[in-house]
């Protein structure tokens, strides 16, 4: 009896692994038809230049509005896109649509922006992203300085990276390290890297409070981007005590729910047209 029971459960348990590998297959086929018919959508997350308070940037973060499965987050088709190959589809695609929306804000009259998007880190180190993003910046017909790539701490430090960080850079294109303190990377390595800016995780910017700024790793990180010269930008900015923190610290940008979540285009242009500094310059 024992054994049977044995038996029947490893028969669930390969009925469950196939169950969840035909999911699994499905997701991807779906998201890659996504790709193609307008499910993906690009919202765009205002920065703020925190001397002015002006809104200088925005970063792109995928959507995916599907028809079957409602909005999903980027946590719940990004990795699967990654493990498959599908995200090089995804960034370009994201690409595409941040040099057309470069163009029509210009040609809508709006201050020049900056638009960061995300790369994966199998589309830095294949090669052709500089290529990629020269034929994006040509066929919208914007300046390859209005782009920049953000890529994450632990890729940039890796021993792939290099060469195509250098090759986007050499566009003009500007290079953040995203995610920066989360990892444990070679500090010389990324030293020898062309790089503009470094952003602090929203888990360091979390741990900021009123009066606890010194020490931290906010501290750190902003200390470091300005002993090489960088600029230093904050995520995940929720509350006005974190924001007087990072000034206090001498921080160069901030984004999160405090200035405005992720938003369509459109909102991007009203917030901008609108024009008053958000939350008070210093
Ligand atoms: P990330 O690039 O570090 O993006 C920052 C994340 O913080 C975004 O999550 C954003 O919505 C979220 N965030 C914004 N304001 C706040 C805040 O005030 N507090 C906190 N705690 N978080 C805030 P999102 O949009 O879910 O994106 C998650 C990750 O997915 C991104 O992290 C990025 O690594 C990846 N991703 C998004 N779009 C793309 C894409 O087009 N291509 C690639 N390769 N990756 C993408
Ligand atoms: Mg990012
Ligand atoms: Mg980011
Ligand atoms: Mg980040």
């Amino acid at each position: 009896v024992a054994k049977a029971g044995g038996k029947d459960r490893v028969r669930v348990f390969e009925r469950g692994m196939r169950e969840e590998v035909a999911a699994q297959d499905e997701l991807v086929r779906d998201l890659r038809a996504a790709v193609g018919t307008g499910e993906l959508r690009v919202l765009y997350q205002p920065q703020v230049d925190l001397r002015s308070g002006a809104v200088t940037g925005v970063e792109a973060l995928a959507r995916w509005q599907s028809a079957t499965r409602g909005l999903v987050e980027p946590a719940g088709f990004i990795p699967v896109a990654e493990a498959t190959g599908v995200i090089d589809e995804i960034d370009d695609w994201v690409i595409a649509q941040a040099c057309a929306q470069l163009r029509a804000w210009d040609d809508a009259g709006l201050p020049p922006l900056r638009v960061a998007v995300n790369v994966s880190p199998r589309r830095l180190t294949t090669g052709d992203l500089a290529v990629g993003i020269a034929a994006a910046t040509r066929d919208a017909g914007v300046d390859p300085g209005r782009l920049e790539i953000e890529v994450p701490e632990a890729v940039a430090a890796g021993p792939d990276a290099a060469a195509g960080i250098r090759a986007v850079r050499a566009l003009g294109v500007h290079v953040a390290i995203d995610d920066f303190g989360t990892g444990a990377s070679s500090l010389s390595r990324l030293q020898d890297l062309p790089l503009d800016r470094l952003k602090i995780d929203p888990s360091s910017v979390a741990l900021l409070a009123a009066g606890a700024a010194a020490g931290s790793v906010a501290d750190a990180v902003i200390a470091l981007g300005n002993s090489l010269g960088l600029q230093v930008v904050a995520e995940g900015v929720e509350q006005p005590a974190q924001l007087a923190a990072l000034r206090s610290l001498g921080c160069d940008a901030a984004q999160g729910h405090l200035f405005g979540s992720p938003v369509p285009a459109a909102t991007v242009e009203r917030l901008v047209r609108a024009g008053r500094p958000l939350l008070g310059a210093a």
